[in-house]
């Protein structure tokens, strides 16, 4: 059956999610909102997205039951973690209307395919990748051509919150971190110039309409993200605009169904450099759920059961601040308590979500807070207040 045969997904199916990290918890939560079930697999027995979920198929994402079952069960299924392997998600499409595609997920999976694709791309997008060169051997090493230093040396597959990332000044220096890296593929980028990242969240449906969120302006704190501020500060509208525009040619070229972040640079001279994409709702988008019309977990939701897609509207400027396991420990102390959330939750604007994981480590996802105002300046000073109270160093 090819997958226009499948039929839509309406409440109150089930609808399928590959993994079960926070954003599997919220696409959950948005999916039954709407009247939809919602099955998880997952490798581990507790995790945030099975604990929302209706129904929890513990198995590895290459296990055939596993994917059987998940089959069986849903009229729709979807990924919230772009490491799921590509070649699982194809064996799902052929049972059931999986989006986005097995194939739309492969590039984004390899850093060497989605650089191809952007290039492909740029005729249409208007914009370039960092320069960038495959590092798979010794003699590819020896051929780094002068410009491309200083750089950043990137694990090919795998990577994440700056993960599988090291910088390089000198052909000694790559040669180190590759070794490092056992010899897996590796991509060396051009260290760029940055003014400021933005991101930009896209959808299209299997009817090929899509619609872009306002774009997004991201600081990154140790390679995860820090805060996500829309409208963003820096942001002219030109630069919106070509992002945007970007976007809207990016995601009709892959053909992709579902919810897409591209990630972007914006250089020191204005030029608009394409990072990474990331086939699934994003971190930098969590401000949705609390500023827009439609969250992206909604549209992620209407997207796969080829509903017609929400509006993308921002009701209320906001800043979105990630909350990792580090203010669970005062100072040095491996003894965690909880952040004082009254206090957060007493400012006007407060909307906190926490992902239900058991266990605060240093450097791990735990929630996010997202502050809503009449105003960006108010929510700014909002910002300012939680990172107060939560003991976070807002300008490090
Ligand atoms: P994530 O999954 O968190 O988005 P990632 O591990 O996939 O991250 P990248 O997005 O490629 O990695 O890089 C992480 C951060 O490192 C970027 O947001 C940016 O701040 C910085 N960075 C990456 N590549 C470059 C570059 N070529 N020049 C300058 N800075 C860069
Ligand atoms: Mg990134």
């Amino acid at each position: 059956m090819s997958a226009k045969q499948f039929p839509p997904a309406r409440p109150p199916a089930t609808l399928g999610v590959m993994g079960g990290g926070q954003l599997g918890r919220m696409f959950a939560h948005a999916a039954q909102a709407m009247g939809f079930k919602v099955a998880v697999l997952d490798p581990a027995r507790d995790s945030p997205a099975g604990q929302a979920a209706d129904r929890l198929i513990v198995a590895g994402y290459s296990d055939a039951a596993g994917l059987a079952d998940l089959a069986s069960a849903c009229a729709a299924i979807t990924t919230e973690f772009e490491n799921v392997p590509a070649d699982s998600l194809a064996w799902l499409g052929e049972r059931s209307f999986v989006a986005p595609s097995a194939q739309c997920v492969s590039v984004a999976q390899d850093r060497i395919a989605e650089k191809r694709f952007f290039v492909d791309c740029a005729p249409s997008s208007g914009v370039m990748p960092a320069p960038h060169k495959t590092i798979a051997t010794s003699e590819d090493i020896d051929a780094i051509p002068d410009d491309l230093l200083p750089g950043i040396l990137k694990t090919v597959r795998m990577g994440y919150d700056g993960k599988g990332q090291v910088r390089v000044k000198t052909r000694a220096d790559v040669r180190a971190a590759f070794a490092e890296m056992q010899g897996v593929t590796c991509l060396l980028e051009k260290m760029l110039p940055l003014a400021y990242e933005v991101s930009v969240l896209t959808a299209r449906g299997a009817d090929g309409e899509s619609v872009v969120y306002p774009i997004a302006e991201n600081v990154h704190r140790d390679g995860i993200l820090f805060t996500t501020t829309v409208p963003g500060p820096n942001v002219s509208s030109a630069c919106a605009a070509m992002a945007q525009d970007a976007a809207r040619a990016i995601v009709s070229q892959l053909g992709y169904v579902g919810v897409l972040c591209i990630e972007f640079f914006v250089l020191d001279d204005g030029t608009l450099v394409v990072n990474e994409m990331a086939p699934r709702p994003h971190n930098s988008g969590h401000y949705t759920i609390d500023a827009c019309v439609t969250s992206q977990f909604a549209q992620q939701v209407r997207a796969m059961a080829r509903l017609p897609l929400g509006d993308v509207r921002q009701h209320s400027p906001a800043v979105m601040l990630n909350i990792l396991g580090d203010i669970w420990f005062d100072g040095d102390s491996d003894t965690a308590r909880e952040p004082a959330w009254e206090q957060v939750l007493a400012l006007p604007g407060a909307c906190l979500h926490l992902y239900g994981k058991e266990q605060a480590r240093r450097g791990r996802k735990m929630g996010h807070l997202t502050l809503v105002a009449p105003t960006l300046a108010e929510a700014q000073v909002k910002l300012r207040s939680a990172c107060q109270i939560l003991a976070i160093e807002e300008d490090a």
